[in-house]
């Protein structure tokens, strides 16, 4: 079981878990990126809700001299590149964060995407036809936070995102945590523990509710009331990518209840980025389901 494959299209590396939020990739097939070997994606139609974590599974067996053997991946929610992504295989060290252009997702559903491209209503739509493959060009929020996982050491690295007030790795991503005073944060990329007992769902809107923990364990100061929240508004959104968010959010809620009652060393955290609401500002929006993703992280 691997999370990470080479589209045989677009040359581009991708994690399992961004392919049930990109349509597009789905022609083409899919490669080892060290050997070349085919492999088949599960799990990962988004059609439809699936008890497993997307993923893909190997046609075959992978060549002698592949890269990816060796010191083997992590578990299925760990951060699973190989330790030293300044080497990593092509793609893997994100410099930029360009979605592709999703308006065939939004507005007419059969909009060709080389068409949609040209739109720029959503403000973080591509601006451009971008040729695809780049290796440092991530389509999703997935490796990015990977990377930043895994690598401190390149925390300097420049790292662009359409509307993140940071400019490096070390300044756009940010723990977020409970506060007794609300207030204005910047707009960065964000990351929490998620709570297991809550999301609701009211139609195609989910919202999910972040941890409290870490001021349960601090008696000095006061617990807010409201925790932070992440809305996700799925109207605009195609069933695909509907099916797929609710069906990744309660995978992610159930193992994150396992995980507290086996009284594990680890959590889920949400990395996301989104849209401080303009009244709540424990509330945040999250507009495109390529700007959330999830990784297991020691317990705060
Ligand atoms: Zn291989």
């Amino acid at each position: 079981m691997s999370e990470l494959a080479r589209n045989r299209r677009t040359g581009s590396v991708h994690v399992a878990a961004e392919l049930p939020f990109s349509p597009e990739l789905d022609d083409g097939g899919w490669e080892c990126p060290g050997c070349g070997i085919e492999m088949i994606p599960v799990a990962a139609s988004g059609d439809r809700l699936y008890k497993v974590a997307p993923h893909f599974r190997i046609h075959g067996q992978h060549a002698e001299h592949c890269s990816t053997l060796g010191p083997g991946p992590g578990g299925s929610s760990s951060p699973s590149a190989s330790e030293d992504a300044g080497d990593a295989p092509p793609g893997t060290f994100p410099r930029k964060l360009r979605l592709a252009a999703d308006r065939q997702e939004v507005v007419p559903e059969r909009e060709p995407a080389a068409a949609s491209a040209a739109h720029v209503g959503s403000p973080k739509a591509a601006t451009a036809p971008q040729p695809h493959g780049s290796a440092s060009v991530a389509g999703t929020l997935h490796r990015i936070a990977e990377s930043y996982l895994l690598a401190p050491e390149h925390h300097g690295e420049p790292l662009e995102i359409d509307g993140c007030e940071g400019s490096s790795y070390e300044t756009c991503f940010r723990r977020l945590k409970n506060t007794n005073r609300p207030s204005r944060l910047p707009r960065l990329v964000w990351f929490a523990e998620i709570q297991f007992r809550h999301i609701l769902r009211e139609g195609d809107v989910a919202e999910l509710t972040l941890s409290p923990l870490q001021w349960i364990r601090n008696r000095s100061v006061v617990r807010p009331g409201p925790h932070y929240r992440i809305r996700f508004d799925m109207v605009p959104w195609t069933p695909r990518r509907r099916n797929a968010m609710f069906a990744e959010l309660e995978r992610r809620r159930v193992e994150q209840q396992e995980l507290h009652h086996a009284e594990a060393e680890e959590r889920v955290n949400i990395f996301f980025f989104g849209r401080q609401d303009g009244e709540d500002a424990m509330l945040f929006h999250v507009e495109d389901p390529r700007l959330v993703c999830f990784f297991l992280l020691p317990k705060v």
